[in-house]
């Protein structure tokens, strides 16, 4: 059935297709959605996607206060390319905050039916813990792919790329390594989930007393809310806690920590990724970066900083590894922006905030074997 099959390996190069941010033209095919349309018609969908089969797109809904997420209207012409091929899309993440309230922030960001033209699902369940186990690999052992993430035949997958709190850089890979699990399983709790990247060992919290200002941003940003003062000592339900990391990245005083290895998490992040995609038949996914609004932080933060480097555009792609890199490529070769965090820092834009050796993410996926950092670039005219 498939016709255009990407098979890495040393001699060939994946196609990754770009299609620029600038506009010169008056007219809708210059627009970032009509250029879309036409990255999407040289994707060849039918080739890979059947006639009415459900085609999971999957994005980051983003959070209260952080809305810089893949706009509905770019969804909508995901969706509509998979409509005008009998496919049957749905919108669809897994939950980051409680489940009804994180259909409120897509809702408040943009994303419902009405607007996308399909159904938004949550993958993991109203309470994020449909999850079915798979295994990993040796750092992470087996992890909790989203129920409907594993089920679902055909995926695209939709990135908003950004800085991230941990990976320094955040695209397909993370997207679909973090975002295609649960942040717990429903009897094997985090060590299962998005926190056995974050942390490693019991992943205990580690408090300092002496250095905390007690400003309670980590208690504000706690998206479970298990985390308390009591006569100025920290309080935390280490049994409930997701490991997500949200209140060591915001505390200012690094009063938090959790015991954790910069490229083991990215390492992981590749294996957790291997096992989501494991689930699917080869060239049954795809994936579309937006390298528009490319701030410092991950979309689950509380806030969505200004961009660092000015919007660059849209790429596509069946090979993960590829895509991630064209767009690592792109965005390396731009200067950092005045007013931004980036402003009057040195090199590589996400190392200057984040110091992650964010590379390892790639390197341990082409390992893995899910794609060739190999790549052509064929520019959208
Ligand atoms: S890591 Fe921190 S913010 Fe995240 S769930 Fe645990 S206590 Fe809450
Ligand atoms: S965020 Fe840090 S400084 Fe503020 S209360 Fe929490 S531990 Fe203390």
């Amino acid at each position: 059935m498939p016709i255009y099959v990407i098979i890495p390996n040393m001699e060939s190069k994946a196609r990754v297709y770009f299609a620029t941010a600038r506009s010169g033209k008056w007219r809708y095919d210059d627009s970032m959605p009509g250029k879309l349309e036409r990255l999407l018609n040289q994707a060849h969908l039918s080739s890979y996607f059947d006639k009415d089969e459900w085609v999971a797109v999957k994005t980051h809904f983003g959070s209260p206060g952080a809305y810089r997420v893949v706009r509905p209207v770019f969804l909508r012409t995901v969706v509509n390319a998979l409509k005008a091929i009998n496919a049957k899309p749905f919108i669809t993440d897994t939950v980051r905050i409680q489940g009804i309230d994180y259909l409120e922030v897509a809702n408040a960001n943009g994303i419902n039916h009405l607007s996308v033209g399909a159904p938004v699902v949550l993958a993991d369940g109203l309470y994020g813990r449909d999850s079915i186990l798979i295994k990993a690999g040796d750092l992470l052992n087996e992890v909790a792919v989203a129920s409907v993430i594993h089920d679902v035949t055909a995926m695209v997958v939709c990135s908003h790329v950004k800085g991230h709190i941990n990976a320094g850089y955040a695209g397909a890979i993370k997207n679909v390594a973090m975002g295609g699990i649960s942040s717990s399983h429903r009897h094997y709790g985090w060590k299962c989930g998005r926190g056995a990247m974050h942390t490693i060992g019991e992943g205990a919290m580690e408090w300092d007393g002496n250095q905390c200002e007690h400003c309670l941003q980590c208690v504000e940003v706690c998206p479970l809310e298990i985390i308390g003062f009591v006569e100025e000592k920290i309080v935390w339900n280490s049994d409930k806690c997701w490991r997500c990391g949200r209140c060591q990245r915001v505390c200012p005083a690094s009063a938090i920590n959790f015991p954790g290895d910069d490229e083991r998490f990215m390492r992981s992040m590749a294996e957790s990724a291997k096992a989501v995609l494991g689930t699917f038949s080869p060239s049954k996914v795809l994936y579309i970066n937006f390298l528009t609004e490319i701030q410092p932080e991950c979309d689950c933060m509380p806030t969505a900083d200004v961009p660092m480097v000015q919007d660059i555009g849209i790429l596509l792609s069946y090979d993960i590894v590829a895509i991630e890199r064209a767009s690592i490529d792109l965005i390396l070769k731009e200067k950092h922006l005045p007013s931004s965090a980036a402003e009057g820092l040195e090199g590589d834009v996400f190392k200057s905030i984040h110091a992650k050796p964010y590379e390892f993410q790639l390197i341990e996926a082409e390992r893995l074997g899910l794609g060739s950092s190999r790549y052509e670039l064929i520019t959208l005219s």
